[in-house]
């Protein structure tokens, strides 16, 4: 369980979030990539002896689902924590799948060789995704008591045999109550009622699982779409974008999509948290059994989605150093 900071070789940089960064890393003895998040605390010795218990729980837990992303230990070093978990070698969904539908990369010598088109999440592979976050939530809450309180697109990780897994759920409760969190988002996946209750100042204790599936529904549309669905320049202020999540109608799945997964998405977008759709019932919905009952080449999906954000990226850094002025 313990690893030692020695035994790591650093590798790149994987992103970037609120609390720190997170690094490929490989470990050594073992030559197992790692994701190596660096979480930036302000703690005591008590505290930090409480979160590693509740991480060794957490060490075991994760190995149990499928849909939770492996926890391979933690060091402490000067007034970081240092988290190491399961590499996603696709990365995030938000990351992903943020372009526009039918938006094309064309030929560049040298970076590829045909143009390539975004042809989006289809409906198996949405439902793939929806099925997967939802059986990790349901475990989370079933066997360790843990809601999870931060699922959003960039949470909801994938590797290239299409598997789709969970991380950064709050497991640790004194983890959570350290974190020097630097700078808000401005991207909310809050439910309405979540917004209200923090508005009005009350504790953070009376967050439920049905604001976690609320957040499901805007991330799931968020995937189908390439984008966060209240997009910031709509709005003049982050205010007045958290104020159309509470006021303003739910967003939908686009109509592309069936009307079984429209529907699913809608039962996780019921403002009020009492009519909301719970995990049972998202589970017995056609959407999940009908995903249950087939075959998805997620593998294929997520080779063709790395090779357009690659040639994109490509294209884009070719595009920049030929722009740039000739230096002397
Ligand atoms: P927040 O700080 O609000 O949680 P975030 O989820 O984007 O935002 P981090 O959790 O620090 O921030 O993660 C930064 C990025 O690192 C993620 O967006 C994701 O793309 C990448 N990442 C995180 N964990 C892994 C992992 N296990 N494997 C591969 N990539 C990862
Ligand atoms: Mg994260």
């Amino acid at each position: 369980f313990s690893i030692n900071s020695s035994e790591l070789e650093l590798n790149e940089e994987l992103g970037r979030g609120n609390y720190g960064t997170v690094k490929k890393v490989i470990h050594k003895p073992t030559n197992v990539p790692m994701a190596m998040k660096e979480i930036r605390l302000e703690l005591d010795q008590s505290r930090l002896n409480a979160i590693i218990m509740e991480l060794e729980i957490l060490h075991k837990a994760s190995e149990k689902s499928e849909y939770i992303v492996e926890f391979h230990g933690a060091f402490f070093s000067e007034s970081c924590v240092y988290y190491c978990m399961e590499y996603m070698d696709a990365g995030s969904l938000d990351k992903l799948v943020n372009y526009e539908l039918g938006e094309v990369v064309q030929i560049v010598p040298g970076v590829n060789d045909e143009a390539l088109t975004w042809k989006g999440v289809p409906e198996e592979v949405l439902a793939r995704v929806a099925t997967s976050v939802v059986k990790g939530l349901k475990f989370l809450k079933d066997e360790l008591e843990v809601i999870h309180r931060d699922v959003k697109p960039t949470n909801v990780l994938i590797n290239k045999k299409g598997q789709v897994k969970l991380c950064d759920f709050g497991v640790s409760g004194q983890l959570e109550k350290s974190l020097a969190k630097t700078s808000i988002g401005c991207q909310s996946y809050m439910a309405p009622e979540r917004i209200r209750s923090e508005s009005e100042g009350q504790a953070p204790s009376t967050y439920t699982v049905s604001s976690d599936v609320w957040s499901v529904g805007l991330s799931l549309i968020e995937i189908a779409i390439g984008r966060y669905p209240f997009p910031p320049e709509v709005y003049t202020n982050a205010l007045a974008q958290l104020q159309a999540i509470v006021s303003d109608d739910p967003p939908e799945l686009p109509d592309r999509y069936s009307e079984v997964a429209r529907h699913w998405v809608a039962r996780c977008l019921v403002k009020s948290p009492a009519d909301r759709a719970g995990y049972a019932e998202l589970l017995e919905h056609e959407f999940v059994k009908a995903d249950e009952s087939r075959e998805v080449d997620m593998a294929s999906w997520v080779s063709e989605a790395l090779s357009f954000r690659d040639a994109k990226m490509r294209v884009r850094t070719v595009s920049k150093s030929m722009s740039a002025p000739p230096t002397a």
